[in-house]
């Protein structure tokens, strides 16, 4: 018997409520682990469903999306991960049945369900989830940053689809958490020319601070323009 607490949707007047119950057997099945959530981030969809919504999320639905945890409990078919193993979860659920997911492409499922929208998400104690879904992370990387690899995983994939070649410029528009974790990862790549479009001020001196000169404030300087300048046209 173990206490379960939990961050849920509540149906009316757009309210979150922390739960508890008591789970007698969180029993766990084939190619499945259990874990415990140590950090959740709150992200703008979250927020946008918190102060327009729900409009997407399920009712009485357990909110997190993005999150760290524990292994907990491992189910004696899994070999990927093992008690006490740290992760970070992909937070897209594929139907099962469908083409692309028999094509092991789950993210463009036709019936695809999102953690924290659709399904439990990691505001929760406790949570069995498909070990399939969970990444194993580094000893050296602290569970509160490792919350942030999904969205940080949103813009790594950006940028492996830009098609920036070694050498080139970056210009990276938007400076909110996926622009600001864009410059992030083009500087890890070693970009060294990045240019960023985006508002408000504050927002643009955060890119100032992991080293961008060059921030055009879109809602006062003329962008196009200043772009072909920085750019040598
Ligand atoms: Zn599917």
């Amino acid at each position: 018997m173990s206490q379960v607490k939990a961050a849920r949707w509540t149906n009316t007047n757009r309210k979150i409520t922390i739960t508890s119950s008591t789970d007698a057997s969180p029993s766990i099945e084939q190619s499945q682990v259990l874990i415990a959530p140590t950090w959740a981030g709150i992200c703008g969809t979250d927020i946008s469903e918190y102060q327009q919504g729900p409009r997407i999320s399920k009712p009485s639905v357990v909110i997190g999306r993005e999150f760290s945890a524990v292994v907990r409990e491992v189910h004696p078919s899994v070999n990927t991960l093992k008690l006490g193993s740290r992760i970070v979860s992909n937070p897209i659920v594929g139907c099962g049945a469908c083409h692309m997911c028999a094509a092991d492409r789950p993210n463009l499922s036709l019936r695809q369900s999102i953690v924290g929208y659709d399904i439990e998400g990691g505001m929760i104690s406790s949570l069995v989830v498909c070990a399939k879904r969970c990444y194993e992370i580094a000893d050296s990387l602290p569970l509160d940053i490792a919350a942030l690899v999904e969205p940080l995983s949103v813009a790594w994939h950006g940028v492996e689809q830009s098609g920036w070649k070694k050498g080139q410029a970056a210009c990276v528009i938007g400076t909110g958490p996926i622009g600001v974790t864009t410059v992030a990862c083009l500087k890890a790549r070693g970009v060294d020319r990045i240019a960023v479009v985006g508002r408000p001020k504050e927002r643009n001196e955060t890119v100032k601070r992991l080293g961008v000169e060059s921030v055009i404030e879109s809602s006062t300087e003329d962008v196009s323009s200043k772009v072909k300048e920085l750019f040598d046209g």
